[in-house]
């Protein structure tokens, strides 16, 4: 039991964590190369999601068909049962920057966790018009928020959009993450499989 008296909350990150990266998997699926780009190719995130709006157009893709593609990814090996282990202990948000409609298929393969995330806009016809971020930051802005409802948080996640939320967390720790990350972070602990995160997260309980 840590010394601290508060009860403790858990965040997580989705994608690659829990479940693959989800435009990889598109791209992959889908045979549309371009659709490949990440945060590490364009910075500029507006840029990057305008550019595959653009794209899905230019392919004719429209939501319907990029969820069927979705509903065929599965969450990554022992996720399921490790996020069933976790939230039998404790309570677990999932904090992603995905979209509500991309989530929603891999969301039930994980038993329905709580999700919060950013919202895509479609229009009559179905096609992938705009996306709308909720909020900026609105991982770092969540753990803050559990901050304030008196929660001690414990935070997961593998990559640089994560990055606020473990260091703003009471224990933040690296799952997954490439070793570029790891080398540019070296005070937050990297964890490689569900067992140990598992015991690390518990733990701290
Ligand atoms: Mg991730």
């Amino acid at each position: 039991m840590a010394a601290d008296q508060r009860q403790t909350i858990v965040t997580l990150d989705l994608e690659g964590v829990l479940v693959p990266e989800i435009w990889i998997a598109v791209a992959e699926r889908t045979g549309v190369e371009a659709l490949k780009r990440t945060t590490r190719d364009e910075p500029d995130y507006d840029v990057l999601m305008r550019g595959r709006l653009a794209i899905l157009d230019e392919h004719g893709l429209r939501l319907p068909d990029i969820a069927a593609v979705i509903a065929e990814l599965e969450p990554m090996a022992g996720a399921r049962q490790f996020l069933d282990e976790l939230r039998s202990r404790t309570q677990v948000l999932i904090l992603s920057d995905t979209f509500e409609q991309f989530a929603h298929p891999l969301m039930r393969q994980l038993a329905w966790p709580t999700l919060l995330c950013h919202r895509l806009v479609i229009d009559h016809d179905d096609r992938v018009v705009d996306y709308r971020l909720r909020q900026p930051d609105q991982k770092r802005r969540a753990v803050e928020a559990l901050h304030g409802l008196n929660y001690r948080v414990l935070a997961a996640g593998d990559s640089y959009n994560d990055i606020a939320m473990l260091q703003s967390a009471d224990v933040g720790v690296l799952f997954r993450s490439p070793a570029k990350v790891q080398r540019e972070f070296p005070h937050l602990p990297a964890i490689e499989t569900y067992d140990d995160l598992l015991a690390l997260l518990v733990a701290e309980l």
